[in-house]
């Protein structure tokens, strides 16, 4: 814990931490070493470990990287936090950067700033985005600022920052970690996972922050198995699909190129690739930023002034909700609600939302072919380029950020598990991932063969 304390206040530039806890990390250290001398305690004992700003830690400042919840200090713990720290043994170094309410794809929406990605383009000091929204848990991470993180993938905010970074993130199954005590973004796509620096370390991470809650509704009742021990497991034998759907048109060649290479390590390892067709991939980010909008305006409506956090001055009750409000949200957050109040209001509830569910369910269909196929993964870029300039994509039209998400949303969508892993460095030096997506509550087939890959 000492030595990543002391690299966090060498590295504060790149703005990955929003809140340090060394006093209670110090603490958590010696209580751990304590149980390890007994012989006792957690498969974590003491690994230092940061926090995504978006998970309730108690008595300490949890904020979304939202001026709303101002200095809010949750009298609660989130279950993946309670599990890694209280019942695991890990340490707690502090909280990390990430886009305000985790709505977007660079770290630069977050009023604490945004993250800078430790990596450099080639002779060049311009700097560049972590990726986002857990673009302070990939920094962190990649920068050696803790040894693994916590991070939520709502629609790829664990996979892209992961491979902009030179991470493993591994987004699970919906409803393998509980959602309790996390802030919540878009209920139905929401997930929490691990950013780490290899895919054994993502594995025992995930086994501590994965299982049942009776507190989530949405938290499946299943065994967590042992991550750790697919991870160098055989895959011969195993089917991966490349979908003909996600070869884009102007697709940079070197994404082309790593793709090929993945799909060649994977064949070489004794699996057997295969094409497969995903035929409603091109309606997955349109319908992603309506149901996902739809569901943050609802989950917003909590903050009101008089609940949590900030509150403004106002004549009367609603002036006070609406000054409130107004100087709370930031610009994207904003845009999120009237988009998500939009789409859900009287009159265009048929036109926008329902469609875009119905448009869900034909996805999810075009993967329950897929592997009712036999296939066992389906193996895809992680992002469409390589991390971009701080300020590049942040200018006045959303959507090119929003393209940003287009191979990662389809696995929300369709609840299934993605792992972004390491795959190689484009004709700058940036790093770059490969995105593998499985079968329902098949975490297992992910890690064995991200491991082949990284
Ligand atoms: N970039 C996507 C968005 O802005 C996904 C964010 C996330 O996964 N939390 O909605």
């Amino acid at each position: 814990a000492d030595a990543h304390l002391a690299a966090m206040e060498r590295a504060r530039v790149l703005n990955a931490y929003v809140l340090e806890t060394p006093e209670q990390a110090r603490a958590m250290a010696r209580q751990a070493d304590g149980r390890i001398a007994k012989g006792e305690g957690g498969p974590l004992n003491g690994l230092p470990l940061g926090v995504k700003d978006l998970f309730a830690t108690e008595g300490t400042r949890t904020t979304a990287c939202s001026r709303i919840l101002d200095d809010f200090k949750p009298p609660y713990e989130s279950t993946v936090t309670s599990q890694l720290f209280t019942r695991d043994g890990a340490v707690m170094l502090g909280k990390l950067n990430n886009d305000e309410f985790a709505m977007g794809s660079s770290n630069e929406t977050s009023c604490f700033g945004p993250v800078l990605n430790p990596w450099r383009r080639q002779a060049s000091d311009a700097k560049l985005v972590p990726g986002g929204s857990s673009g302070g848990s990939a920094s962190a991470v990649a920068a050696g600022l803790c040894l693994g993180a916590t991070a939520t993938d709502t629609g790829g905010s664990i996979r892209q920052p992961a491979a902009f970074t030179g991470t493993v993130g591994i987004k699970p199954t919906y409803g393998r970690c509980s959602r309790w005590g996390i802030v919540a973004f878009a209920s139905s796509l929401d997930q929490a996972g691990p950013i780490a620096r290899t895919v054994r370390d993502a594995a025992i991470l995930l086994r501590s922050m994965a299982g049942h809650d009776p507190k989530d509704t949405t938290s499946v009742d299943r065994a967590v198995p042992d991550y750790e021990a697919v991870v160098g497991k055989s895959v011969k034998g195993m089917k991966i699909g490349l979908p003909r759907e996600y070869r884009l048109d102007g697709m940079p060649a070197e994404i082309e190129k790593l793709w090929s290479q993945g799909a060649d390590w994977l064949k070489a390892a004794g699996a057997e690739l295969v094409e497969v067709s995903l035929p409603h991939t091109k309606y997955a980010l349109p319908a992603y930023y309506i149901v996902a909008p739809a569901e943050a305006s609802s989950n917003l409506a909590r903050y009101d002034g008089v609940r949590y956090g900030a509150r403004a001055a106002g004549n009367n009750i609603v002036e006070m909700y609406e000054n409130t409000r107004a100087i709370g949200f930031g610009a994207e957050v904003r845009r999120r609600i009237m988009i998500g109040t939009y789409v859900l209001s009287a009159g265009y509830y048929d036109a926008y939302y329902l469609r875009a569910q119905k448009v869900r369910t034909l996805i999810k269909k075009d993967f329950e072919d897929c592997y009712a196929a036999g296939v066992d993964a389906i193996l895809t870029p992680a992002t469409p380029s390589a991390a971009f300039g701080i300020g590049e994509k942040a200018g006045s039209d959303p959507i090119e950020m929003y393209l940003n998400d287009i191979f990662t949303v389809t696995a929300n969508m369709a609840g299934l598990p993605g792992i972004s892993v390491p795959a190689g460095k484009d004709a700058q030096g940036l790093p770059l991932g490969l995105q593998l997506i499985g079968r329902p509550f098949d975490e297992e087939t992910l890690l064995s063969l991200g491991a082949i890959i990284e």
